[in-house]
C-alpha cells in the first residue's frame, strides 16, 4: 500500500496486536476498521469511538486536498471529529490520519486514559 499523502510505501507498525500502516516520510498512518475495533476494546474509552466509522462526512472540508484509500484507491471522504478532519474510505476500509491528528484527538477527548496504545497511536508518531 502507498501513502495517500506522499505516495511512499506504507510500513506495518504493530503494538499490543494493533497494527497500523505508517508512512515514515510524512508520518501519517492508516487504521483499518478492524484495528479500530481492537483499539476500542483495548482502551475501553469512555467516548464513542464508533464515531470514526459512523460519523457523517464533513461538508465544509474543501481546504484539504482529496486523498485516495491505500487499499482500494477510491477518493476518501472527509470526516470531522470535533474539529479534527480525517479521511475515511467510502468503502469503510479505514481512516487516514495526518501526523499528529490522532494525538490531538486523544489529547482532547481521552484525558486521563493515557496508556501504551494511546501513546503508540498518538505521541509515538508525532515526532
Ligand atoms: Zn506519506
Ligand atoms: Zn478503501
Amino acid at each position: 500500500m502507498n501513502c495517500p499523502n506522499c505516495d511512499k510505501i506504507l510500513i506495518a507498525v504493530e503494538k499490543n496486536n494493533i497494527e497500523v500502516e505508517y508512512c515514515i516520510n510524512c508520518k501519517g498512518f492508516f487504521l483499518d476498521a478492524d484495528e479500530w475495533y481492537l483499539i476500542k476494546h483495548e482502551l475501553k474509552l469512555p467516548f464513542l469511538i464508533d464515531d470514526l466509522m459512523n460519523v457523517n462526512p464533513a461538508k465544509d472540508n474543501c481546504n484539504e486536498k482529496p486523498k485516495t484509500c491505500p487499499k482500494c484507491n477510491q477518493v476518501m471522504e472527509k470526516i470531522n471529529l470535533d474539529g479534527l478532519i480525517a479521511d475515511r474510505c467510502i468503502n469503510r476500509h479505514g481512516v487516514w490520519f495526518e501526523a499528529g491528528e490522532l494525538a490531538a484527538y486523544f489529547n482532547k477527548r481521552a484525558e486521563g486514559s493515557k496508556n501504551e496504545t494511546v501513546s503508540f497511536l498518538g505521541e509515538t508518531f508525532y515526532k
